[in-house]
């Protein structure tokens, strides 16, 4: 029921966009060409994308629909269902697709990075470098030895802990700053991070020492934690399968006889083939379910929970502001709100804060007049950004912006305190309105790839933080530096939002 679900929620228009994009592609690739009829192939393209593609990415520019990823997802295809694992589309694949689909609640939900990068050797190293002064060096090293054996026990690849030079995989323990661009966040919030499978960084997992590691029920476990930050080290992305150990948000389960869960164990022998033969270890009594999430008012024309998303890294915001130092992020009529004044993220309806308004395209705030702007199509509303209520003589026309009647919806705003200008985006242009004059520059709207070279050709969500200015377009987001007109750092959306 619960899988059902979450597919009902892929937009039809993705779909589509995924399936002409890619059939466009493939009809090129002589691999295809000679014995599969287009109909099939676009049947398979279709399944593949809908089943087996990095799911959660909602642009489509993301997942660069070449025929590499179709064979990729096709790879993933074949190996869930034990067929042979070739890449190609062949009759006995095309059988499975098309059988009865019983055994559609079976498919997994687990995911890859982009690029699928993965290890191309079989003896992996790795370093512990810094130990948490919370457990004995002897019960960290046995219990990241097991973490990675749940691995090895399910695919040939092999772990081995040295104690000088430079490992494959480097772990450490150490809170706030650590060396890289992420730091820790104090207890609770992020708990650890690790990179995807690769040189130099690659692999390296970093866990937060601000929290408390155990080696049970207390504080965080470091078996479940190390565990999934490993997959991702072996190339594996979040999954939305709720008993997944990727799955993003930490759940203790019972770790005695932990065994790696069935979709995980998919996922990464899609990387890297199973071991053989499968190591004969009893089962693991299966961990007890996750919570169900809070049941939601189904209402057909709502749009889905952005809670399912908030930990994807296709994640795709509506807006996003400043209020007051905290930074709002918009999505499905939701925000998520971080603050520094609290731990963890508060999660709200717009309409239950802002009544009227219901779903959010751009938002912008002018700290020095202590006010903030919600856009959503053709109107906008003024915010105090103290009490965080709707100004009197609000909605007004976006006209009254001196935005032409043509544009039926805004889809990013940000204030820029250094130049008192406020910058409108629409599709792939944007305007400058003067917020010192109260009204719109001369010469507008002009191209943003123009002005704002390596953002992106438009802007979803936009806000600025300690003096930069963050541009998101799909899941990608740039740091922009306006004084050097630079990107400084490219990011993606969902680190904003205390995933681990
Ligand atoms: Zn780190
Ligand atoms: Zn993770």
């Amino acid at each position: 029921m619960e899988r059902r679900k979450h597919f009902n929620k892929m937009s039809l228009t993705d779909f589509w966009i995924v399936l002409l994009g890619c059939s466009a592609l493939c009809q090129a690739a002589p691999t295809f060409a000679p014995v599969v009829s287009s109909e099939d192939q676009e049947l398979a393209e279709g399944y593949v994308s809908q089943f087996y593609s990095d799911v959660g990415m909602t642009n489509s520019s993301v997942r660069s629909i070449t025929n590499s990823s179709f064979s990729q997802d096709l790879q993933a295809m074949q190996a869930f269902f034990g067929l042979e694992v070739t890449g190609v589309l062949n009759k006995k694949t095309l059988e499975v697709m098309k059988a009865p689909r019983c055994g559609v609640s079976d498919i997994s939900r687990y995911g890859h990075f982009p690029g699928r990068p993965k290890w191309e050797k079989r003896l992996i190293t790795y370093r512990i470098t810094r130990y948490t002064p919370d457990l004995t060096q002897r019960q960290v090293d046995a219990t990241i030895a097991q973490a990675f054996q749940l691995y090895s026990d399910v695919i040939p690849l092999d772990f081995k802990q040295i104690y000088t030079g430079t490992a494959d995989i480097m772990i450490l323990f150490k809170g706030g700053y650590h060396g890289d661009f992420y730091p820790f966040d104090g207890a609770g919030g992020v708990l650890a991070h690790a990179n995807s499978p690769g040189r130099d960084a690659g692999g390296d997992t970093h866990f937060d020492d601000d929290e408390t590691w155990t080696l049970t029920q207390r504080g965080v476990n470091l078996l479940l934690v190390a565990a999934h930050e490993f997959g991702h080290a072996l190339g594996l992305d979040h999954s939305r399968d709720r008993s997944a150990l990727m799955y993003p948000t930490y759940q203790y389960v019972n770790t005695h006889r932990y065994r790696l869960p069935d979709d995980d164990r998919r996922g990464v022998q899609a990387l890297y083939g199973s071991r053989t033969p499968v190591p004969t270890r009893e089962p693991n009594p299966r961990p007890p379910p996750r919570p169900e999430p809070e049941p939601e008012p189904e209402e057909p024309t709502e749009k889905p929970d952005p809670r399912n998303e908030q930990c994807s890294r296709g994640l795709v915001f509506d807006a996003a502001t400043s209020i007051r130092g905290d930074l709002f992020f918009f999505k499905n009529g939701y925000y998520w709100r971080k603050s520094t004044s609290f731990h963890g993220l508060r999660f709200t309806k717009v309409s239950t804060k802002w009544p009227g308004i219901s779903y959010v395209d751009a938002a912008f705030e002018i700290p020095h007049n202590n006010v903030v702007y919600l856009f959503e199509g053709r109107q906008y509303w003024g915010i105090r950004a103290y009490a965080k209520t709707i100004m009197p003589g609000y909605p007004k026309s976006i006209t009254n912006l001196g935005l032409p009647s043509s544009v039926t919806k805004v889809n990013a705003a940000v204030y820029v305190p250094t130049t008192r200008k406020t910058l409108i985006f629409v599709n792939n242009q944007y305007w400058s309105y003067d917020e010192s004059r109260n009204r719109m520059d001369f010469g507008y709207p002009r191209y943003i790839t123009q002005d704002f070279p390596g953002i992106g050709s438009k802007v979803d969500a936009a806000f600025e933080n300690q003096g930069y200015l963050y541009f998101s377009d799909g899941p990608r987001q740039s740091e922009y530096y306006l004084p050097y007109k630079r990107v400084m750092r490219v990011l993606l959306n969902y680190g904003w939002l205390n995933c681990y």
